[in-house]
């Protein structure tokens, strides 16, 4: 069950064509670094699109680049540089945040810019089957009131839009609620050639064209914050179904929106949080957590203590999976095993999938995850190694759809220690890092080597026997002695 914002309820969710999921998610407008509420969406689509995964479909996905637009000029304009200098630059810093919370990578990564030929084709449909109109300065509109069926996924009422909505001065539109498909050239911006004179695309027709050049007519679901359910989606929808006469998307998912201690975040606020400033104090899986621990649509809260919070949960985790891999490492001495162990497995993966069939309900899923792992720890001495194993497979597959409980204990120690973290709370007792013991193990091989030259050979091998007790290995050779600690 998916929450349909079309339909305001949740329903059953099956792609329309074959084992095929296609999807659009409305990506990042290029003007500025990408800001921890950017976060939450994207990670709301990434674990939609792990689920789906997870549960057998293929998924094609698509996430834009919004390139050209007022923002992106405007900033372009006070640095004096061009807007494709400013494009760039915030793309490739969104692309490492990107890659830095490890979200897939989509299908197709279109840009607005590179699809200029499909939006005009798109606007040429809508005019000659008069649902947009052209204005002597060379701006296209779309002619709301021709769209019957204008906002039926925001629930607005035209007659109250139009009481809410002016035309700017310079603004030649038939009403003040039409909005612009293409925007005639203004000096020193960028434009293109169209049948209306040069200029560019307005924001709403790319969505609809890229979606349209890549998905097909109809796709499976639409996505995106939302704060773009009105005017983008909306109007997405309206020129999408004039220009085709069928639906555009079967189901549309929004994430809600991120609150700073119940503030909205702002510029004017000056409480803006850019996703690497959050990533330099806390690791990418910390801030999945945080993400993935309030419904994607509810409205979700940051303030820094809530991270470190988050992060006391992820290790807490994290200890109990290390301890149960350092178990099966080292020698495993049970000779149990846990009856009911079976269905106790089968029990939390299904729970786990009821909870993520709820409209991906996470924290629920999180949840279950969390007593998985404290079922593991809590029974490491009744389970055999083969139920150890089993389990930890499962609890880092159901990790995956989360996008957590992937890092081994190397990585995790690394992540922390990165950023100056006690590594106390996630190591297993007894572990032994190379590190710390390298300047004994030189002193005790220097020692043994002396009294090799010495000929006092039975304490030199007893030296090594210990050694071996402990699970360090020398290995001697004529380029000295080396050590290593044996797994
Ligand atoms: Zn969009």
């Amino acid at each position: 069950m998916l929450y349909n914002t079309l339909t305001r309820k949740k329903e059953v969710f099956a792609p329309l064509k074959n084992n095929i999921v296609r999807a659009y998610f409305c990506g990042p407008t290029v003007q500025d670094s990408p800001h921890i509420g950017h976060a939450r969406a994207f990670i709301a689509f990434d674990i939609l699109v792990r689920y789906l995964k997870f549960r057998g479909y293929k998924v094609f996905f698509i996430r834009n680049v919004t390139d050209i637009d007022d923002k992106i000029i405007e900033k372009a304009k006070k640095e004096n540089v061009t807007p494709f200098e400013i494009a760039h630059r915030y793309y490739l810093e969104f692309l490492h945040a990107a890659d830095a919370l490890k979200l897939l990578h989509p299908n197709i990564e279109p840009f607005a810019t590179g699809h200029i030929p499909e939006i005009i084709e798109l606007i040429k449909k809508l005019i000659d089957k008069g649902f947009a109109y052209t204005t002597k300065s060379g701006d296209v509109y779309f002619d709301v009131l021709k769209f019957k069926e204008y906002g039926k996924l925001s629930g607005q009422r035209i007659s109250e839009l139009k009481a809410g909505a002016r035309i700017k001065p310079g603004e030649e539109k038939k009403n003040p609620i039409d909005f612009a498909l293409w925007k005639a050239a203004k000096p020193g911006e960028p434009s293109w050639p169209s049948p209306w004179g040069r200029g560019r695309p307005g924001w709403h027709i790319e969505c609809s064209a890229m979606t349209m050049k890549y998905l097909g007519e109809t796709i499976d679901i639409h996505g995106g914050g939302a704060d773009l359910i009105f005017p983008h989606h909306e109007n997405e929808i309206a020129q999408s179904e004039a220009a085709t006469g069928k639906p555009f998307a079967r189901f549309w998912f929004h994430v809600g929106l991120l609150r700073m201690r119940g503030d909205k975040m702002s510029k004017s606020l000056g409480n803006i949080v850019p996703i690497f400033e959050a990533l330099r104090r806390y690791d990418h899986e910390t801030i999945r957590l945080w993400a993935i621990n309030t419904h994607y649509r509810k409205p979700i809260d940051f303030y820094w203590d809530l991270l470190e919070n988050t992060e006391k949960i992820l290790d807490d985790m994290y200890s109990s999976l290390f301890l149960a891999e350092q178990q099966l490492e080292t020698e495993h001495k049970t000779t149990e095993s846990l009856n009911d162990f079976n269905e106790r497995l089968r029990d939390f993966i299904a729970e786990f999938k009821k909870a993520m069939n709820d409209d991906l309900n996470t924290p629920k899923a999180l949840g279950i995850l969390r007593d998985f792992t404290e079922f593991l720890k809590s029974n490491l001495n009744r389970l055999s190694k083969s139920q150890i194993e089993t389990a930890i497979k499962e609890i880092r597959e159901l990790g995956w759809v989360l996008g957590i409980l992937q890092m081994s204990l190397e990585e995790r120690i690394q992540e922390k220690r990165r950023r100056g973290k006690d590594i106390s709370t996630i190591v297993p007792p007894n572990y032994i890092e190379s590190g710390d013991i390298k300047p004994f193990l030189d002193l005790i091989i220097a020692v043994r080597n002396e009294l090799r030259k010495r000929k006092i050979f039975d304490l030199a091998d007893s030296i090594r026997e210990r050694l071996k007790q402990m699970g360090i290995a020398l290995e001697d050779s004529k380029e000295g002695t080396k050590w290593r600690i044996k797994k």
